[in-house]
């Protein structure tokens, strides 16, 4: 038996339907923007592996510095105990991040970085004794599926089974062009109520959503609104974090900054699970006190493992890279050369660009985020030899920064194709 055959014995796959899925793609390979399956077929990863990967697979520089870690300490506990890895990993990233994040809490992926933002929200407001119990997020949003995470997210067939048991969330709209105002009123008038610890939002472009995107000037007033009432504001830039962008953060774009900030993904260069959520003084304060109780008692047993950390710093060697700026740019220039183009296809509906991230979405009445129209797409992809996950109708592309132009090329080609033939 091969892989995939073998695969189906035991493993249980994320966000799939055993019963109708076809088998998945045994990969045993990956250097720079591609992937080879069993078969020795050849893949171009068009969406970085799930957003993780900017710097490319089986990159050396980030795995010579994660096996010199191995081989000095591999991990050790973190309460009690510290490491100088995670110290540089704090000191390197706060000179990145926006000057009012003063604190960094590690955990292990997206969704815990949202949970630990979300929970020092509440928390921070009862042990002030004052009460604030909800949360505020955006239509359409996704911030991860563990319990806190998931009900913030607003894609509704991912939490449908747990509505009942899902802290509150109300829901704003998406300060999309030409609608900003209905998104700012309905902001105020939640926030007068004065029942709101925080408002989480994916700044700039909301992923899962089909890459959807608004503007700077719109969050940057949301946030203000958020300021004047004393609800704290999170970006979760798990997605968005390291890049994608345009600049470093979607916040480097802000004039205002949030309260707390969520890194993950891009964070390691797609090779150890790890993540951050960092804080303003002004939270970690609300729980520096004489009283034990009011301390996070919040960890993960590999909480800021050294080797994490290691290839966390190494990632942000080649983040700073001019090289890799000049990448990001060389790919944002391409995407936008596309845009103008597709655009003024009769089977485009709209076609958008930030930093290295394009999406277009297809000309449909109407399409489910797994729907069959869906599937065809993506089938289409896989057939042509390139990984992308259209959502419904929408087609979107993340690739590695070091990916030639060649393969870019070809992944824009491969999507001509599929508007005509894809029906
Ligand atoms: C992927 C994602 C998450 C969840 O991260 P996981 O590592 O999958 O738990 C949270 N927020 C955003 C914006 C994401 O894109």
């Amino acid at each position: 038996m091969n892989l995939q055959e073998r695969d189906g014995q035991y493993l249980w796959h994320p966000y799939t339907q055993h019963k109708t899925a076809a088998l998945p793609i045994a990969i045993k390979r990956g250097e720079g923007a591609l992937l080879w399956d069993e078969e020795g077929k050849q893949y171009i990863d068009a969406i970085a592996s799930w957003w993780v990967n900017p710097y490319g697979h089986s990159n050396k520089y980030i795995a010579d510095a994660i096996y010199a870690q191995l081989t000095s300490l591999e991990h050790v506990l973190f309460g009690g105990f510290t490491h100088e890895p995670a110290i540089v990993l704090a000191e390197r990233l706060m000179e990145l991040l926006p000057d009012n994040q003063k604190k960094l809490f590690f955990s292990d992926n997206g969704s815990t970085a949202v949970e630990i933002a979300m929970k020092v929200a509440l928390q921070y407001y009862y042990n002030k004794g004052e009460k604030r119990t909800k949360i505020i997020a955006f239509e359409n949003a996704f911030h991860g599926d563990t319990f806190a995470a998931m009900a913030a997210s607003g894609i509704s067939f991912f939490t449908e089974a747990f509505k009942g048991s899902l802290i509150e969330v109300v829901r704003i709209p998406v300060p999309l062009k030409g609608k900003e105002e209905e998104s700012f009123e309905i902001l105020k008038e939640l926030a007068a109520t004065n029942e709101y610890a925080a408002f989480i939002f994916e700044p700039l472009v909301q992923g899962a959503a089909g890459m959807v995107m608004y503007e700077p000037a719109a969050l940057d007033k949301l946030i203000t609104i958020c300021k004047a009432n004393a609800i704290f504001t999170i970006a979760d830039e798990v997605m968005t974090g390291f890049g994608k962008t345009g600049k470093n953060f979607a916040c480097d774009y802000l004039t205002t900054q949030p309260d707390m900030m969520c890194l993950s993904k891009a964070l390691t260069g797609g090779t150890i699970p790890m993540a951050i959520t960092t804080f303003t003084q002004e939270l970690f304060d609300g729980f520096y006190d004489d009283d034990v109780n009011k301390a996070l008692f919040h960890g993960h047993t590999f909480t800021a493992n050294p080797t994490g950390c290691a290839a966390a710093l190494a990632s942000m060697d080649l983040l700073l890279q001019p090289e890799m700026q000049e990448n990001i740019k060389r790919i944002n220039t391409q995407h936008l050369a596309f845009k103008a183009k597709m655009e003024i296809h009769p089977r485009v509906k709209t076609a958008r660009v930030q930093g290295v991230i394009f999406a277009l979405e297809i000309n449909r009445d109407s399409e489910e985020y797994y729907g069959n129209f869906r599937n065809k797409l993506y089938n289409f992809f896989i057939e042509n030899g390139v990984i992308m996950r259209p959502v419904g109708n929408i087609i979107y592309i993340l690739p590695p920064y070091i990916i030639q132009d060649e393969l870019l090329e070809k992944i824009y080609e491969i999507i001509e194709q599929a508007i005509e033939k894809v029906l």
